[in-house]
């Protein structure tokens, strides 16, 4: 049996460019780096032309560029369920860009980061919603799209040929104090929950670097699974 270990990086832009650096100068693993298109709203990378020079550098160096929502927001609707408020505003503070969205503007919004990921030389094969919440219509749209492969909290799915790999990610939520306790016992349980499996995901968000007690338990973590596991981006696991 292989045993793999896919880390990724979340919410990379240029306006978080600063810790992912800090985050990939520690680590000596591939990663998948989830590139956000248009951050907010807050300007496009093809208008970093730095930005775009070291995600082509980094990509050419092994890493993956991974397409992650368009500007990783959803726009809060009129009349829409409580459930739906309680999840895409609570549950992921307003991240949720891809948890209910119809499948022609999913359409529009993937073919159009694919576009724009190309023109800057990078061919990104999957597509990860914001907080991994994916619509069906958006999963159905990534399947005509052709797009490899995309990961929920608890699987991967390769969307081409239908195989998926069960296998929760570790996570950190840093948000408050008690977040972080919770997080760190957390995956200290699922880290060992995982140790015999196939396949470990670490996922890692820019913010984690500032907190030092998580940073120094998920770069612990990384470091102990590379020696046991063959590090590789989601791309390569699924083409495997
Ligand atoms: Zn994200």
């Amino acid at each position: 049996m292989r045993r793999a270990l896919v880390v990724s990086l979340h919410d990379v832009s240029p306006h978080t460019w600063e810790p992912c650096q800090r985050i990939l100068a520690a680590l000596d693993v591939p990663v998948s780096l989830l590139v956000i298109p248009d951050h907010h709203g807050r300007g496009h990378f093809l208008k970093d032309a730095a930005f775009c020079e070291w995600l082509r550098a980094r990509v050419a160096a092994g890493d993956e560029a991974v397409m992650h929502g368009y500007t990783h927001q959803r726009a809060t609707r009129a009349g829409e369920s409580l459930a739906a408020r309680i999840i895409t505003r609570n549950y992921t503070a307003g991240e949720g860009e891809f948890f209910d969205i119809e499948h022609t503007a999913a359409l529009e919004l993937v073919a159009k980061s694919r576009e724009e990921f190309r023109a800057i030389g990078v061919e990104p094969s999957g597509f990860i919603a914001p907080a991994w919440l994916l619509s069906a219509e958006g999963e159905r749209a990534l399947r005509e799209l052709g797009i490899g492969y995309t990961t929920r909290l608890r699987a991967v799915t390769a969307l081409q040929h239908g195989t998926e790999w069960q296998s929760q990610s570790l996570c950190w939520s840093v948000r408050a104090a008690w977040r972080r306790a919770v997080s760190l016992a957390w995956n200290v349980s699922l880290f060992h929950r995982l140790e015999s499996a196939e396949l470990m995901r670490i996922a890692i968000h820019p913010v984690d670097i500032a907190h030092p007690r998580i940073w120094e338990q998920i770069a612990r973590f990384i470091a102990a699974a590379a020696r046991l596991r063959e590090a590789m981006t989601y791309e390569r696991y699924v083409a495997l």
